[in-house]
C-alpha cells in the first residue's frame, strides 16, 4: 500500500499533485490539470450566460461589481469584487501588480454574471494561459472607457494613493502605458485580422 500519493489523478499525468476540491470532491490535481479544468468549468459557465443573455432571460445580474483595470504588462484584467474601493485595487497592484497601481478602467454594477458576459464578447483576444486577462486591443480600450465608473464607487481613496506614491521619490512608477494604444492602432492596420488568434 502507498501512503502519501500525491500523483496527479489525471490519466498519464506523471507530475505531482495537491488536494482540488470539485463539486465536493477532493482530487489530487498537479497545477496544469487544475488550470485545464478551472478553464473548463469557466467556459461552460460563460456559454450557459451568454445563452440566458440571448434571449433576454437574466434580468439582473449577481451581487458585485465588475471591474477593468490596465495591468503594468499593458493587458486588460477583468475581474469581479464585492467592494471596488481603495483595498481591492490596492491589493490587485500589491499581489498581481509588482506594486505598480492598476489603473482603473471601468467599474460597473454586477458580479459574476456580468463578469462571464463579458469574458464571452472578449474572449477572442483573451490571453492564452491566464484566467482574466485581454490583449489591449483599441476597441477594447475603447469600450472598457466608455462603460466608465458608476456613480456609486468612489475611487477619490484609491487614486489619492496613486497620487502619494507618485510623490514618493524612493518608489518612482514606470511609465507602463505610453503609446501602447499608439501602437496596437499600428499593429491592426499593418497586420492581418487574425493576429490574436
Ligand atoms: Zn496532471
Amino acid at each position: 500500500m502507498t501512503t502519501n500519493n500525491m500523483q496527479c489523478v489525471e490519466t498519464e499525468c506523471t507530475q505531482e499533485g495537491q488536494p482540488y476540491e470539485i463539486g465536493g470532491v477532493h482530487l489530487i490535481m498537479c497545477q496544469y490539470h487544475r488550470y485545464q479544468l478551472a478553464t473548463k468549468s469557466k467556459e461552460r459557465a460563460r456559454k450557459v450566460i451568454a445563452e440566458l443573455d440571448s434571449i433576454g432571460a437574466i434580468t439582473h445580474h449577481t451581487e458585485g461589481w465588475t471591474y477593468m483595470v490596465r495591468m503594468a504588462n499593458g493587458m486588460v484584467k477583468i475581474g469581479t469584487t464585492k467592494n471596488p474601493e481603495l483595498e481591492r485595487f490596492q491589493g490587485l497592484s500589491r499581489e498581481k501588480n509588482q506594486g505598480v497601481p492598476v489603473h482603473v478602467l471601468a467599474i460597473v454594477k454586477g458580479g459574476e454574471s456580468l463578469e462571464y458576459l463579458f469574458h464571452e464578447k472578449w474572449f477572442s483576444l483573451k490571453v492564452p494561459g491566464r484566467m482574466e486577462e485581454f490583449h489591449p486591443d483599441p476597441v477594447l480600450l475603447r469600450w472598457a472607457e466608455g462603460l466608465g465608473v458608476d456613480s456609486e464607487v468612489n475611487t477619490d481613496r484609491y487614486e489619492g494613493w496613486i497620487e502619494k506614491r507618485h510623490n514618493r521619490k524612493d518608489a518612482p512608477i514606470p511609465e507602463v502605458f505610453g503609446g501602447v494604444v499608439e501602437q496596437m492602432a499600428q499593429l491592426r492596420e499593418s497586420e492581418a485580422e487574425s493576429f490574436w488568434e
